[in-house]
């Protein structure tokens, strides 16, 4: 019987051979590229991904998805199909080695913010991401400050990041067809890293208070977390709002704390 895509697990399929060449093509896998697929769902990457790379991982939380993708790729040991949850999935179960893991994924879209945090939270082992998302949120991710999108998406993803968006995808490419557009994200992480964060966990909490109120001062939103003469120290203006600070300014920021010992 058909698979009636299920809206819980976010299932939009591609189904457009020509998007789905264009994605392939932007991802440009090599032979023995180590190379993670996030939701393979019905094998529309898949199949690409697989053929291009020699071999690949794949983690999908459908099991009723898993035998068909097994029919269609064909049961060999060239491909890896891990059934379960990409939120609690520890890609450094794959790999020992730095920076090798390439993953890519038309993700669901219910779950990409905290499925993102769960990919930074990994980055040593990631060579590149190529991921598919709502627009509004790749649009978020590579905002500039001084924008009204620019925000703690945008910074906590800069921060450890090169951001850009490669393309947009419509609707239409899937099935069923989304409420929403669509557009295809490469990160790649700053190696060396570019802001080296001193307390990544305390540049995370004075990013996530500074935009949780973005319309007050961050005199205003950081009271509590860090002194005033702490701002001034860093450079800044303590009458400026969250969105004025740009990404180096809020790592300085937080090293400058950390090294002040108030990050306790
Ligand atoms: N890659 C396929 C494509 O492009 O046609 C499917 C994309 S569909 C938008 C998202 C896929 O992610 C579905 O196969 C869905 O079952 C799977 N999925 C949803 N939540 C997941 C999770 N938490 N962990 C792993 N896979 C998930």
């Amino acid at each position: 019987m058909a698979h009636q895509a299920r809206k819980r697990f976010g299932q939009n399929f591609l189904h457009d051979p020509q998007v789905i060449q264009r994605l392939l093509a932007a991802v440009a896998v090599q032979p023995g590229d180590q190379v993670v697929e996030i939701g393979p769902g019905q094998g529309a990457l898949t199949a690409g991904l697989l053929e291009q790379a020699g071999r690949l991982d794949v983690i999908e939380i459908d099991r009723d998805l898993i035998e068909p993708l097994r029919r269609r790729l064909g049961d060999s040991a060239r491909l890896q199909i891990h059934q379960g949850d990409a939120l609690d999935f520890d890609l450094r179960a794959l790999t020992s080695t730095p920076a090798s893991l390439r993953i890519v994924g038309n993700l669901p879209y219910n779950i990409s913010t905290p499925l993102l945090f769960h990919l930074l939270d990994q980055l040593e082992v990631i060579r590149d991401l190529h991921l598919m998302l709502q627009r509004e949120v790749v649009e978020r991710i590579v905002a500039l400050p001084g924008t009204k999108i620019y925000g703690r998406l945008s910074v906590m993803v800069q921060a450890r990041c090169a951001a850009t968006e490669l393309m947009r995808i419509g609707p239409g490419a899937f099935k069923p067809v989304p409420k929403v557009d669509s557009a295809f994200l490469r990160l790649i992480p700053w190696c060396p890293p570019r802001y080296g964060l001193a307390d990544p966990a305390f540049h995370a909490r004075l990013v996530a208070a500074a935009f949780s109120q973005r319309r007050k001062t961050l005199r205003n939103s950081l009271a509590g977390l860090i002194p005033t003469e702490l701002l001034e120290q860093a450079g800044l203006d303590p009458q400026a709002r969250a969105e004025e600070i740009g990404v180096a300014d809020y790592a300085r920021l937080a090293n400058l704390a950390a090294a002040s010992g108030v990050t306790a």
